[in-house]
């Protein structure tokens, strides 16, 4: 048993556009402003909690890299600056939707990186040129990625993701030894360690599921989907107060920007609310870390 649980979250979908924006038909993509994406950021850092948001170049069918307008321009800037938070920025894959082709530029239609993921076709070396672009994308927007966050989830990845991380790690392509990978949703276990994936002498591949389904409004953005109760209930019970409470070497849950986005997302209250209970009930049991401080840590099998 930890004598403390490390706890973190991801969330995903980040991006200058939305969807599920209330008043709006339920697809339509609607503009968040970058202010958004501050405020959150000095939330996790006026609450000294910590965890990895996704960045996205390509969301949306917005190239960030050659913005089109100004809204896009100031987004790309706050991006920029995460690197001045507790706040890994992961891949969540170069588009989140289609591949993109690096050598125009230019998005494909005949193929989504979602399976393209699970493809077992896919070779170790393709995987690896197709990561190794995102991050040098990542590098003009002034991002450093420290992991993966994969675009829906993936119980039966192709093997060779884990692979072309471990040989990117290994090539000096992510800042740390160990690369946090958030693939899967699992409620039920109550305990958790980063599960490693791919090793290699110091390098390391870790798996590193969310405990917790989205309670934050959720990617519907739909209050159906609200719950601080769903996490921890005011008696200290719930999917995350399980966790914690059973003593798990981490705790992880997670988010999307859909819900969660101070702007537009119906889930933001209910997000600080539940933080709010958390530390009020569990502070002295949980250390905030990012997910990449979690995997270097105690990557070995919860052992410290
Ligand atoms: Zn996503």
């Amino acid at each position: 048993m930890a004598e403390k649980t490390r706890i973190s979250f991801f969330v995903d979908d980040v991006g200058a556009y939305t969807t599920g924006v209330p008043g709006k038909p339920r697809d339509e993509v609607c503009p968040v402003d970058a202010s958004a994406l501050k405020d959150f950021l000095d939330y996790v850092k006026d609450k000294q909690i910590a965890c990895a948001i996704s960045v996205i170049p390509g969301w949306a069918g917005a190239l960030l890299t050659k913005p089109k307008n100004d809204h896009e321009q100031r987004f790309a800037e706050v991006l920029a600056t995460i690197k001045d938070y507790p706040v890994d920025a992961h891949m969540e894959i170069m588009t989140h939707g289609a591949l993109f082709d690096f050598s125009t530029m230019t998005f494909r239609s005949d193929r989504n990186e979602m399976e393209w993921l699970d493809d077992h076709n896919v070779s170790v070396q393709e995987y690896r040129d197709y990561f190794l672009n995102t991050i040098k994308v990542g590098r003009e927007l002034g991002v450093c990625y420290s992991g993966l966050s994969t675009p829906g989830t993936h119980p039966d990845m192709n093997p060779n993701v884990w692979t072309a991380l471990l040989d990117l790690a290994e090539a000096g392509e992510f800042p740390n030894y160990a690369v946090p990978v958030f693939a899967t949703i699992e409620e039920g276990p109550e305990t958790f360690s980063p599960r490693a994936m791919a090793k290699r002498d110091k390098f390391a591949v870790y798996d590193m599921p969310s405990g917790v389904w989205d309670h934050f409004a959720s990617w519907r953005n739909s209050p159906d989907w609200m719950s601080v109760d769903h996490y921890l209930n005011p008696e200290g019970n719930g999917h995350l107060a399980a966790i914690i409470k059973a003593g798990s070497p981490m705790a992880l849950f997670h988010a999307h920007w859909q819900g969660l986005n101070p702007q537009t997302g119906l889930g933001w209250k209910t997000f600080q609310d539940m933080i709010d209970r958390l530390i009020k009930i569990y502070g002295d049991r949980i250390i905030w870390q990012r997910p990449s401080e979690i995997a270097q840590q105690i990557g070995n099998d919860g052992k410290e």
